[in-house]
C-alpha cells in the first residue's frame, strides 16, 4: 500500500489545532498518513504521544515525523554536534511512544569539505545514534533525507550507503534532488534509474516501504529555494506518480506543498485513478 501523507497538521483543522486535532481532520478529508513536523522542537511529554498513537491507530492513520533543522552531524564544534545527536535521539524516541514508522533527517552540511571527509563524520555521529536503537527506538527507522543544495550532505547515492551501512533506509526527497541537479531529475526515465539504484543498494523488498518526500519546487544555480504547489511548479507530478505505480512502489509519499492537504489529495486522487 503506498499512502499519502499530509506534511503537518491540515490548513483545515478547526482551532486551535494540535496533532491529535490534525489527525481528526486528516481523516475526514480521507487522507490516512502524516508527517509529524517537529522541525523547531521536539515535545518531550510521554502522555501526548500515547494520545497521539492511540488516535492514529484508531484511525488508521500512519505517522511518519521529520526531525528539527538544527541539527549538523559534520560540526567541528563538539557541543553543537552533542546536541545534534541529542536532538535525533529525542526525535527518535518519542516518534518510538507514537508509533510513527520513520523519522526524517537532515544530516549535515558538507562545510566545504571533502564529501569522503563529511561522510566519515556523519558515519561517526550514526554510529553513537545507532548504538541506542534496541533501548529508546526499536521500531523506528532513521531517514536521512536527500537534500536540495549541493552545501548539503544528501546525494541520493550519500544517503542509500550510509542507510544501508546501519540497516536503515532513507528518505528520498525527489524535489530536493530535483532541485540540487538544476532541473535535472524530473523525468520518468531518470526517476526509474533512481528506483533501480535504490533496488540495488538496499534490496527489492526495500520498495515496500519507502519514505518519500515530494512537492513543486523553486531553484537556482545554488540548488533548492523553496517548497512551491505543485500546479505552480514544473514539477511533472503526474508521471511521478505513474512511476511509482508502475515500479509497485509502498509506503509514505509526504506532500510538502505549501498547500498541505489540497497537494495531497491532489496526489492521492491522481494515483488512486491509475
Ligand atoms: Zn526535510
Amino acid at each position: 500500500m503506498l499512502h499519502f501523507a499530509v506534511a503537518g497538521v491540515p490548513h483545515s483543522t478547526p482551532a486551535p489545532g494540535g496533532t491529535v486535532e490534525g489527525l481528526l481532520r486528516a481523516k475526514k478529508l480521507k487522507i490516512n498518513a502524516m508527517e509529524i513536523e517537529w522541525v523547531q522542537n521536539v515535545p518531550k511529554n510521554p502522555d501526548r504521544m500515547a494520545e497521539i498513537r492511540e488516535t492514529a491507530e484508531e484511525l488508521g492513520i500512519t505517522l511518519t515525523v521529520h526531525a528539527p533543522y538544527f541539527v549538523n552531524l559534520n560540526s567541528p564544534d563538539s557541543a553543537k554536534l552533542a546536541a545534534s545527536k541529542r536532538r535525533i535521539l529525542d526525535t527518535l524516541s518519542m516518534a518510538e511512544l507514537c508509533g510513527a514508522t520513520s523519522v526524517c533527517v537532515h544530516a549535515a552540511f558538507n562545510l566545504g569539505q571533502e564529501s569522503n571527509k563529511v561522510y566519515d563524520n556523519v558515519r561517526h555521529a550514526t554510529a553513537d545514534i545507532m548504538k541506542h536503537k534496541s533501548s529508546l527506538f526499536p521500531r523506528v527507522n532513521l531517514a536521512y533525507e536527500t537534500m536540495g543544495k549541493q552545501t548539503q550532505f544528501g546525494t541520493l547515492e550519500e544517503a542509500l550507503k550510509i542507510s544501508k551501512e546501519f540497516g536503515n533506509y532513507p528518505c528520498v526527497d525527489f524535489a530536493h534532488l530535483h532541485a540540487r541537479e538544476n532541473g535535472a531529475l524530473n523525468s520518468a526515465k531518470e526517476w526509474e534509474t533512481m528506483i533501480d539504484l535504490y533496488q540495488k543498494v538496499l534490496g527489492k523488498k526495500a520498495l515496500k516501504r519507502m519514505h518519500i518526500h515530494y512537492s513543486g519546487i523553486e531553484y537556482s544555480a545554488k540548488g533548492e529555494r523553496k517548497h512551491l504547489p505543485l500546479q505552480k511548479s514544473d514539477a511533472k507530478w503526474q508521471d511521478f506518480l505513474k512511476v511509482l505505480k508502475k515500479r509497485k512502489i509502498e509506503g509514505v509519499v509526504v506532500c510538502e506543498s505549501p498547500l498541505l492537504e489540497k497537494d495531497t489529495l491532489l496526489l492521492q486522487q491522481y494515483f488512486q485513478n491509475l
